[in-house]
Formats: structure tokens, C-alpha cells, sequence
């Protein structure tokens, strides 16, 4: 590596590190990627972005540098992955059709040859010409069973690699519907859910229930005990999310500390009691640190519940879930706050 290059890379790791430092932002990998692309001064849009993060209010939040790697960085593997796909998959069908057009190409020419066989059958003909002929032919058939052999062969390869590549789209399919730190559903699949759930809950007349949940006073954890254990705290929720759910309910991460589920068929008296249960459970865990044991004690979740009503779309929906989880925070948090309880009456008199 030339001196200037070294001396370069070296200048981006230190403004990575230092902008890093400056922030109080981890240097896991992934931020100081960040920082660095951002130190290279390439991504006009990332660093406009980043600006903005470091000037509100002097700090950046975890949470913000986050989406911007997220949105940044790894939607571009993502599309790296997409592009190679697509090009492995054009160079394999291409390659299929040129295997077919040359296998079409030898068959003409072998029904070529038969066809002025049997012309040279039609008058007299002596046995030397006509072991000539089946000599000819012998060597003509063999040439086609060999391109036949080539072009399975070629075939073969082809469906293997289409295999992978189907595999590849499946696995990719399935990372743009998953959130990465929780392994649950991501906000954008449940968007795409809940609008398909609506239709169909107006459709056959049937109940649909959203509940919206947010841990409490989770910026004190994350705090107290460092955002890696915040992490830790995050997957667990979502694990008793999907414990709790089943069927055709779905559990998804909302946003950072927000949660969501999407419960087809169930009227609202029950999705607040299924919802008071996963309350209960999340409250009940003792969380202990891995590396070291320490008991760093429980967590607690406020939940807001919605039914579905006949005016509603998405937005509605979500916006009354929203308001009843408001106001089981505004009522002392660790609770369940169904759109028809008293104490949503109480939150807008307030
Ligand atoms: P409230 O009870 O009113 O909801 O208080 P809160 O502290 O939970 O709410 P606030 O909106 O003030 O803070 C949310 C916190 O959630 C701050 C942010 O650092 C944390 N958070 C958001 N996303 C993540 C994440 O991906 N990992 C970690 N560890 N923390 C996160
Ligand atoms: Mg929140
Ligand atoms: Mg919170």
C-alpha cells in the first residue's frame, strides 16, 4: 500500500474515532463504519444526515445513529446482495437458452441427415452404399445422444444454481420482513400486515384488535446499565411477544423501545386480556447481566388496545392504540389501557 494511502485511511479512522468520542457513540463496528464513510466525505446524503444528528442539541441519540446505519449501509449490502442475484440469474438463463438453441440446432441437423437417408432408400441401392448409409447414420445418432448428454448436463448445472439462487431470495425475502436486533417482524412488514388484515377484517365482518406497547422509563436502563444490556432487554420482549402469540397474530418492533400486535379475530375485551398477560410475564422476568450475573432487576410496559372500528384505516387504528397506551403511561405505567376504558376519559379531560 502507498505511503498517501496509508496515511489517508489513517486520517478517516482518526475523524471516525474522534467524531465517535465527541458523541459518545459505541464504536462497535458498524458505527465506526459509519463514521469513517462519513470522514471520506462520499455520501453527501449520509453526512447531511449525520450533521444534523451532531447539531440537535449537541448530542446524537443511539437510536437516530442507528437508523442511519441501517439506512445507509445496510440497505446497501442488501441491494449489493439483489444485484448479484439478479445478474447470477440473467447469466443462468442466458446460458439455458443457449444450451436449448444449440440442442434445437443438432436435432434439425440429425433430421436432416435421416430425411436424405431416406431419400438415398427410395431407389436401388447396393449393399456397400447401404452399409455406408447405416454407418452414417450409426455416427449421426451417437453425435446426438452425445449432445443430448451435454445439454442435460448443462440443465442440470443451470437448476442447481437456480436452487441457490431461490435460496438466496428466500433468505433475503425473509431479512427485509425481519428486524436484526429482535429477530421479530420489522415495522415494515407489520405496515404491509396490518393494511392487508384491515381489508380482510372489513371484508368477512370480523373483529381485529391492535395493541401498542412501550417499555417504561427505558432510557434509565439503557443508562443505567449500557445500551448492549438495553439490546438484551429488547429481545426478550420480543421473545415474550412471540410466546404469547400464535396463529394469525402478529408480533412486530414498532420502533426503538415500541412494540406491536396485530390480533385478527378477537374482540377487545380479550386482545386486553391477552395483552394484560404479556404485561404481567415482561414484569415478572429478573433480568441478570450474562457477562457477569448482576441482578439488574425487572422491566415494566405500558400497553394501549384498539379494536378495529367500520370508519377506520391503518392510521386510525394506530393512532388510538397510541392514545390508549398514552394514557396508561399518563396513569402510572405497567398497565393495560383498553380505548374503552374510563381512564382514556379521564387522559382527555386532562
Ligand atoms: P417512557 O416510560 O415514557 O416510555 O420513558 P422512556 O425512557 O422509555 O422513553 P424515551 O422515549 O425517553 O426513551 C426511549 C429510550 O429507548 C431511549 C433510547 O435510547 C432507547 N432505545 C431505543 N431504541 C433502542 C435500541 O435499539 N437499543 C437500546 N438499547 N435502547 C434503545
Ligand atoms: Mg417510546
Ligand atoms: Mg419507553
Amino acid at each position: 500500500m502507498a505511503d498517501d494511502e496509508f496515511e489517508r485511511a489513517l486520517s478517516y479512522s482518526n475523524s471516525a474515532l474522534s467524531m465517535l468520542k465527541r458523541g459518545r457513540v459505541p464504536p462497535y463496528p458498524q458505527f465506526y463504519e459509519l463514521f469513517y464513510v462519513y470522514a471520506t466525505g462520499v455520501n453527501s446524503a449520509l453526512n447531511e444526515r449525520i450533521n444534523a444528528v451532531y447539531s440537535d442539541r449537541g448530542m446524537p441519540k443511539m437510536e437516530r445513529v442507528e437508523n442511519l446505519y441501517n439506512e445507509f449501509l445496510k440497505a446497501r449490502e442488501v441491494d449489493e446482495r439483489i444485484n448479484a442475484v439478479s445478474e447470477l440469474m440473467s447469466k443462468n438463463i442466458d446460458s439455458m437458452q443457449t444450451a436449448i438453441h444449440d440442442a434445437s440446432e443438432s436435432a434439425e441437423s440429425y433430421s436432416g441427415s435421416l430425411q436424405q437417408a431416406s431419400t438415398s432408400l427410395d431407389g436401388d441401392i447396393d449393399p456397400s452404399a447401404l452399409r455406408a448409409l447405416t454407418q452414417h447414420l450409426l455416427s449421426e445418432t451417437k453425435q446426438m445422444q452425445e449432445t443430448n448428454k451435454e445439454l442435460e448436463k448443462r440443465l442440470e448445472n443451470s437448476r442447481d444454481d437456480v436452487t441457490l439462487l431461490q435460496h438466496d431470495l428466500e433468505e433475503m425475502r425473509r431479512e427485509s420482513m425481519t428486524d436484526s436486533l429482535t429477530q421479530i417482524y420489522n415495522r415494515k412488514c407489520f405496515d404491509q400486515q396490518l393494511n392487508k388484515r384491515i381489508l380482510e377484517a372489513q371484508k368477512n365482518g370480523t373483529p381485529l384488535c391492535l395493541i401498542i406497547l412501550d417499555i417504561d422509563h427505558f432510557k434509565n436502563f439503557n443508562d443505567k446499565f449500557g445500551h448492549q444490556t438495553g439490546d438484551q432487554v429488547l429481545r426478550l420482549v420480543a421473545m415474550t411477544l412471540s410466546a404469547n402469540t400464535k396463529g394469525k397474530d402478529m408480533a412486530a418492533r414498532y420502533g426503538g423501545e415500541e412494540f406491536a400486535i396485530i390480533l385478527p379475530d378477537i374482540e377487545l375485551k380479550d386482545a386486553a386480556r391477552l395483552s394484560d398477560t404479556i404485561r404481567k410475564t415482561i414484569q415478572s422476568k429478573e433480568l441478570l447481566k450474562r457477562s457477569t450475573n448482576e441482578k439488574l432487576g425487572r422491566i415494566t410496559a405500558s400497553f394501549g388496545v384498539a379494536r378495529l372500528g367500520e370508519s377506520d384505516n391503518a392510521t386510525s387504528l394506530i393512532e388510538r392504540a397510541d392514545r390508549a397506551l398514552y394514557a396508561a403511561k399518563r396513569s402510572g405505567r405497567n398497565r393495560t389501557v383498553a380505548e374503552d376504558d374510563k381512564l382514556m376519559l379521564t387522559q382527555s379531560a386532562a
